[in-house]
């Protein structure tokens, strides 16, 4: 019966640290996302301004093709004025090629235009990459770090659960139904050891009387949560003031030797 005890006992207080320990492996999740968040922004960013440095360069392109193709045709009014036979087929391909400079200025001034809005774009690009890579080391020595603080608190809980299985085995089955029905309750810990007449777990005050049963049978159950309860003698009072006071006394009848 005492082993069963023990175990229950022991087994409580690894519940109570899987429990925490679940808890903390939940906060993980948040944990990272908070340290990433900085830098989702960046990246966010740094999309955006790729993504507008692309709509310029292929503006850019389109209009160099253009201009390509009115140059050819360019050459080609230079070559049919070479053969004109008259002045004013002259005269219509002196205009021709006009006309077709005049949409050459036009498009090239455009592509000026174009470059120009590029180029401060490219430059935040610039200096938000050297940035960007800057904190992203940061980033992931953090993030390294707690993939570790998660890994260990896995192992703990693993440890634990191994534990668990070797102290089930050790607890009465009248008692562990008990426990289990606690513990499927969330009440946890759900044995605890008592030596004074209030609960530890739910902190409510036990009537004398039923504090006196505990006493006497050593054990019992919290009128207000339901927790398992253990009698345990309360350790004799303040045991490590009275050694130190002891110590000082030794040292000063040492003191007062070499005094004599
Ligand atoms: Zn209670």
């Amino acid at each position: 019966m005492q082993d069963s005890i023990k175990a229950v006992l022991q087994l409580s207080k690894e519940d109570r640290m899987v429990q925490s320990s679940h808890k903390l492996l939940n906060s993980f999740p948040d944990k990272k996302k908070h340290l990433q968040e900085p830098l989702a922004k960046v990246e966010h960013q740094i999309l955006n301004y790729k993504n507008k440095i692309g709509t310029y360069t292929q503006q850019i392109e389109e209009r160099e093709k253009l201009v390509l193709i009115e140059k050819e045709k360019i050459k080609k009014s230079d070559l049919k004025m070479q053969a004109v036979k008259n002045q004013k087929e002259y005269a219509a391909s002196q205009k021709e090629i006009e006309t077709v400079n005049k949409i050459i200025k036009r498009v090239e001034d455009q592509i000026l235009e174009l470059e120009g809005q590029k180029e401060p774009i490219e430059e935040k690009l610039n200096t938000i990459t050297v940035e960007y890579s800057e904190e992203k080391v940061i980033l992931d020595k953090k993030l390294e770090k707690l993939v570790e603080e998660e890994t260990s608190v896995k192992e703990k809980i693993g440890i634990y659960n191994a534990l668990k299985k070797e102290l089930l085995n050790k607890i009465d089955t009248d008692l562990l139904q008990k426990y289990e029905k606690l513990s499927q309750r969330k009440i946890i810990p759900s044995a605890i050891e008592i030596s004074a007449p209030n609960c530890q777990g739910c902190a409510i005050a036990i009537p004398a009387q039923l504090f006196n049963e505990i006493i006497q049978f050593s054990n019992g159950v919290c009128p207000h949560c339901g927790r398992l309860l253990f009698y345990k003698k309360p350790k004799p009072v303040e045991e490590k003031p009275k050694t130190k006071t002891k110590k000082k006394a030794t040292r000063k009848t040492k003191t007062a030797k070499k005094g004599k």
